[in-house]
């Protein structure tokens, strides 16, 4: 990849730090620490959760919400054939002056057969009583040989792993300046509850880069323009109200095995209705049919949970979330019905009609998960 980028033209400066940027109106003029300028059309920030330029934009606010992990990568392991995505086995517990609810991710790492990585992570409302990521550690270590059922003593630490998600519930981030746009982490596309950014960054890679390029093509480098890109999306606002749901936070009136229960009728529903509901969950993609069909039986199977989830998240959160799950539906509908309709007509737009046709028609597809296929798994089914 580095061959061909360097082959097309391209120029890396590593281990240089952005210390500015300047927009003007034909250019974004990029000032690094070391003094060097680099003039450009327009600048990509893929500077991460941590960007300076997204915490101008948001104006240094505390996030909504936050995702702590810490793990590892050892040797030792004799039984290194599964994976877990979400484990969970306690309930909330005190860390520190708060309250956590750990849950655990583990699959054999590629470096070798007894190698394999282990995360524990919590979702938390940021607060200054929040635990540390050392604390988590002193759990971590103490908890993890019993997660696995090995004994530490016979484990080999290779990589000691951490890392601090924050989360915002109005993302993605639209462009706030002209020729600057946030691209994976920084513009916060990835889901609440998930720390897959990555995973995220490569579905939408195709979308932005072909977006991009028409962007840059045609002039199009306004903040509005460049926005489009970063378009609201219902399936990822609509991811918010799980993230909440799994937050540990200290209320009386709220089970300590709420989130536990709750994700058990959940993933036990999800279960029974198959792959083509099960496998885009997992994998961060919330469509309309299956989320309905989810809810619907968890209502039908375990009633009773539904007025402890009014309790755990409140009321203004599942106002908000009933909004973006009537977008995730028109929105399922409009890419389903409507986009057929529109794409023909499409060549025959002006250049900037077209460009925000586009974008509205990448918004519907990516913004109701339809951008996901099971074919795959069809083509494998028949195989069989
Ligand atoms: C412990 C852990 C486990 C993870 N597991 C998974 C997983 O299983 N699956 C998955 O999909 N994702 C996973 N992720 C998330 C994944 O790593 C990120 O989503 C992905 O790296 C985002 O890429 P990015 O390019 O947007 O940002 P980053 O990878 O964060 O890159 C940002 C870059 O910008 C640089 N930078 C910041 N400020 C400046 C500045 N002022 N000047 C110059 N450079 C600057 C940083 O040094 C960094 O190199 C995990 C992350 C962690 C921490």
């Amino acid at each position: 990849m580095r061959n061909r980028f360097d082959f097309l033209g391209g120029v890396i400066f590593e281990g240089c730090s952005v210390s500015n940027i300047s927009i003007y109106e034909d250019a974004a003029v990029l000032q690094l620490a070391d003094g060097r300028i680099l003039s450009s059309r327009l600048i990509i920030d893929a500077m991460g959760n941590f960007s300076p330029v997204v915490r101008q934009i948001r104006r240094g606010r505390k996030p909504d919400g936050v995702c702590l992990v810490v793990g590892s990568c050892c040797r030792g392991f004799k039984e290194n054939s599964t994976s877990d995505v979400i484990f969970s086995s306690a309930s909330v517990k005190k860390v520190g002056n708060s309250e956590a609810q750990y849950f655990w991710e583990a699959f054999p790492a590629g470096s070798g057969p007894l190698e394999r990585t282990t995360y524990m992570f919590t979702y938390l409302y940021p607060e200054p009583e929040s635990p540390l990521l050392e604390e988590l550690l002193e759990d971590y270590w103490e908890l993890m040989p019993k997660y696995q059922g090995v004994s530490f003593d016979d484990l080999e630490v290779l990589r000691v792993i951490y890392g601090i998600f924050p989360t915002y519930c109005d993302s993605p981030l639209p462009a706030a300046f002209d020729r600057v746009l946030q691209f994976g982490d920084a513009s916060g596309i990835q889901s609440p509850v998930s720390f897959g950014g990555f995973g995220s960054l490569t579905r939408h890679l195709g979308r932005l880069t072909i977006g991009i390029h028409e962007a840059i093509e045609n002039n199009f480098l306004d903040a509005e323009s460049l926005s489009l890109l970063n378009p609201y999306m219902p399936n990822l606002s609509a991811s918010w109200l799980f993230q909440r749901a799994m937050s540990g936070k200290k209320q009386s009136d709220v089970s300590p095995t709420f989130i536990n229960e709750l994700l058990f009728a959940n993933f036990q529903s999800m279960e029974k209705l198959g792959d083509p509901v099960l496998r885009p969950f997992l994998q961060d993609v919330i469509q309309f049919g299956p989320l309905v069909k989810t809810l619907g039986l968890v209502m039908l199977n375990k009633p009773l949970i539904i007025p402890s989830i009014f309790k755990k998240v409140g009321l203004p959160v599942l106002l908000d979330w009933s909004g973006h799950f009537v977008m995730l539906g028109f929105y399922t509908f409009l890419s389903s019905f409507f986009d057929p309709v529109i794409r023909p007509w499409l060549s025959s737009f002006p250049a900037k009609t077209k460009y925000e046709w586009k974008r509205k028609l990448e918004a519907w597809k990516y913004g109701a998960g339809l951008d996901y296929s099971l074919n795959y798994l069809s083509e494998s089914k028949k195989e069989e």
